[in-house]
């Protein structure tokens, strides 16, 4: 039996054209591909701006950078996340406060959001997770109100729409990343899209060392055409024109990709709802569309308590569910920070009930079908 992943990259012959022309020409490292990819993605995102980076972590790290988020600034986030929504925080000597997320969805919830806002509090952090827009309209109203910054982890919703408008063009910044499991890849990557001219400036800067040529940010006159000067301590954190040439080739399939992961949400939904004790995603409304990343269910009622066997069940059988996410405050770095089991109550019981199915462009109708099938096999069963 063919194993099938609960996600899996789209890579085709026009894809391994674009990489293989770069790969004959002068430039490897971040060039003219670089900038074609950047200025490309700020279009399909709806955003002035667009920083590419050497992956979506880098990108978290870049936009804390840019908005100045430092020691003794707190950043609100929620725990259902890939740790790096926080971590790049802490690099930046930040503290993170996580609010509990609305168990219907994943994500943060901002009536909790208002409760952790202390002096500290710099900005709001909501994942997009599983695809799936956070609350955008009343965050941004929240943060309006406190002179706090969004800044969205949309790592998993390139492609997703809130109120009409692509994720990329709402937030101060929009955090994205083109890791093979996610909407569109480019090996590892990521990418910060903003309107805001000053933190797309700093974001530049702080990929390439804290570096700059740039005639009017120089402290005084060039003593030659080597010179340059470190203004800032940056990091080596750009993409290649390889990575680019994909990227750009990537990027004009979105629509289909997203097209093709709603058709296979829409299949799970009409399949598996009614199938008791299973708990499905909210299926896409006038006000928000998922990217649809991931297609998590939930199990409830009598079965709640067995996900480690159903998981274990449909893995021996080569179907590759995953669980998402482990919640950030359980990880044993941030219990050494202080955070303890039973204090998002929400986020726990969420990741307690929580399995991924298969979902990704490429997936087979017949692939599909067999997961559903065995799924209510074992949900019967078990
Ligand atoms: C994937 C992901 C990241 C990290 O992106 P990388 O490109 O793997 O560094 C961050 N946040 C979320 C929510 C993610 O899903």
């Amino acid at each position: 039996m063919t194993a099938i992943p609960y996600s899996h990259q789209k890579i085709d012959a026009d894809d391994v054209r674009a990489v293989a022309e770069v790969l004959r020409s002068d430039w490897l490292t971040q060039g003219p591909k670089v900038q074609e990819f950047e200025q490309a993605f700020a279009r399909t995102v709806g955003a002035r701006f667009a920083v590419a980076l050497s992956s979506g972590t880098a990108a978290l790290h870049a936009a804390y950078f840019a908005a100045g988020i430092g020691k003794g600034d707190e950043i609100i986030s929620a725990p259902i996340t890939f740790p790096a929504t926080t971590n790049a925080a802490l690099w930046q000597g930040a503290t993170p406060v996580f609010a509990d997320i609305d168990e219907r969805t994943g994500n943060i919830d901002p009536e909790d959001v208002k409760r952790k806002i202390t002096k500290r509090a710099r900005a709001i952090v909501p994942i997009d997770y599983s695809g799936l827009p956070a609350r955008l309209g009343e965050l941004r109203e929240i943060a309006r109100q406190h002179k706090l910054l969004v800044i969205e982890d949309a790592a998993q919703a390139l492609g997703a729409r809130y109120r009409g408008k692509m994720i990329g063009s709402i937030s101060d910044m929009t955090i994205f990343s083109f890791h093979p499991v996610k909407s569109i890849t480019t090996g590892e990557g990521g990418a910060v899209a903003t309107d805001r001219k000053d933190f797309y400036e700093r974001m530049c800067i702080f990929r390439t060392h804290g570096v700059t040529r740039d005639l009017r940010r120089l402290t005084k006159k060039k003593e030659g055409p080597w010179y340059f000067e470190m203004q800032e301590l940056g990091m080596n954190y750009r993409l290649t024109d390889i990575q680019a040439a994909l990227g750009i080739s990537q990027l004009k399939k979105l629509s289909r990709f997203i097209k093709e992961r709603r058709e296979i949400a829409e299949r799970y939904h009409h399949a598996l709802s009614g199938l008791e004790g299973i708990i499905l995603p909210l299926q896409d409304t006038q006000e928000m569309q998922s990217a649809w990343h991931l297609y998590p269910i939930r199990l409830a009622g009598s079965i709640a308590k067995k996900r480690a066997a159903i998981f274990k069940a449909l893995r021996e059988v080569g179907i590759g569910v995953q669980v998402h996410h482990i919640p950030v405050h359980l990880h044993p770095y941030y219990k050494k920070l202080g955070f303890h089991t039973g204090i998002f109550p929400r986020a726990e019981r969420f990741y307690e009930s929580e399995i991924s199915l298969p979902i990704f462009p490429g997936l087979t109708f017949k692939d599909q079908k067999h997961v559903i099938a065995t799924l209510q096999r074992i949900l019967r069963d078990i």
